[in-house]
């Protein structure tokens, strides 16, 4: 009997949607077929409340998978077999796959996506199981099992899998629209954007550093937490901004414990204007309620006022041990605690305000040019792009009924590495 191996994508948050839906599972389908483009020949089909992804003679199925368990939107994902749905087909193919293993325990998990199908799922289990125990000696633990099989029957095929992992749930990057994400150097910013990923967003990168003034550092800490965080969206733009002289032009004129306030309300401005330029509708930061002294309702609001587009803070909400742990995970957090000294720490007064109202910020930016200003950074901007993988031959095919990838190639930055943990 020859094995012919699958990878299942289960999706749960893109179900819940209704009329979104054939959107988002497109957009899901793109992404998994870009994910997995440079590892070799396979085909994804979209079945009912899944997508299959056929990888009959795939030289690396299980690179497929690690893959898979990071693009967003996959609940979970299995690798394992197809065969037909007879009990007789389903039992063979178990049988093949504990052939010679031993475990403790385990568990049947079938599911039928058909309900005419002519045993229940219980009856399955309970065929399937017996027919275990009869090769295995183990047994049957519904709630720990060393083992689960998990089993799906649709009407013309089955699959079994002893592997079912969990993916970073969410929606698929592309579905939500694009967001500007303003990335230092430190720990919070890569996550938060990761965070606005993981609800659909595509996301452009905006990094202020303060070359001459400071060693380039800071900027190279933000390009190897894009190529990072690209393997989650395959393609990202990076828009280095040259903010030193802005600084400069800041200390002149602005008292010192206003000067945090008002270099994040230029922040927000040029950043906002870029994000014009890319079709982005938000900005997004790592702020975290008060975090460090800078973040205060009454700074965020007076930062705020400077904004025309929502201004996004996915981790508002969460402390610091949180943000380093989902650093931890992401694979960004080596690169944030590099040493560095990013445009934060040049200029930057010993005590800034921390209650700053929109009026005052608005007073002492009145002995500014603040249009030049804006104007300096977003002409001195310069871009880069990433994408992953970079080496897209051989891909996928679509089968018929997904739709093909239809996103133009872009000049490599990021390579494939192996994969970090999932998050
Ligand atoms: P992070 O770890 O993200 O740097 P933080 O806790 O150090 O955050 P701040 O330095 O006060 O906080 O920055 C708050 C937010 O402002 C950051 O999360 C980021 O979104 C934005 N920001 C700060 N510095 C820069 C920079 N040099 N370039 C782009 N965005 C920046
Ligand atoms: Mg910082």
């Amino acid at each position: 009997m020859r094995l012919r191996p699958v990878v299942v994508v289960h999706y749960h948050e893109i179900s819940l949607k209704r009329g979104n839906r054939p959107r988002f599972l497109r957009q899901l389908a793109r992404n998994l077929a870009r994910a997995i483009a440079d590892l070799g020949p396979s085909t994804l089909r979209q079945r009912p409340g899944r997508i299959v992804i056929d990888l009959d003679g795939h030289p690396r199925p299980e690179a497929v998978r690690d893959r898979i368990q990071r693009v967003c939107g996959v609940a979970s994902v299995s690798l394992g077999y197809r065969t037909s749905s007879t009990l007789e087909a389903m039992q063979n193919l178990v049988g093949r796959l504990v052939e010679g293993r031993a475990f403790g325990s385990f568990r049947i998990t079938a599911r039928r996506a058909f309900k005419t199908y002519p045993l229940t799922s219980v009856e399955l289990n309970r065929a399937l199981g017996a027919f275990v125990l009869q090769r295995v000696a183990t047994r049957v633990d519904l709630e720990h099992p060393e083992v689960e099989i998990v089993v799906e029957v649709l009407p013309d095929e089955a699959f079994v899998s002893l592997d079912r992992r969990p993916g970073p749930g969410g929606l698929p990057v592309g579905g939500s629209g694009t967001v500007a994400a303003l990335l230092s150097g430190g720990i919070d910013s890569p996550v938060a954007a990761w965070r606005m990923m993981k609800r659909g967003c595509r996301v452009v990168f905006v990094h202020f550093h303060s070359v001459p003034y400071l060693p380039d550092t800071s900027q190279a800490k933000a390009r190897a937490l894009v190529e990072r965080l690209t393997e989650w969206q395959y393609a990202s733009r990076l828009y280095l901004v040259p903010f030193g002289e802005i600084q400069r032009e800041v200390v002149l004129s602005v008292p010192p414990p206003a000067r945090v306030v008002v270099y994040r309300r230029l922040m927000v401005r040029i950043a906002e204007a870029i994000a014009h330029q890319t079709g982005a509708l938000a900005l997004t930061t790592g702020e975290s309620l008060g975090q460090v002294a800078s973040q205060t309702l009454e700074n965020i609001a007076a930062i705020d006022a400077a904004a025309t587009v929502p201004v996004l803070r996915p981790l508002i909400g969460t402390d610091k041990i949180e943000i380093t742990d989902e650093a931890r995970r992401l694979g960004t957090f080596e690169t944030s605690i590099e040493p560095d000294a990013d445009c934060c720490t040049l200029f930057v007064p010993a005590h800034p305000a921390t209650r700053m109202t929109p009026a005052e910020a608005e007073a002492v930016e009145s002995r500014l040019e603040i249009d030049r200003l804006v104007e300096t950074g977003v002409t001195g901007a310069v871009l880069e792009t990433f994408e992953f993988p970079a080496d897209r031959h051989g891909g996928p095919e679509m089968a018929p009924g997904p739709p093909t990838c239809s996103e133009p190639p872009r000049q490599s930055r990021s390579g494939p590495r192996s994969p970090a943990s999932p998050i």
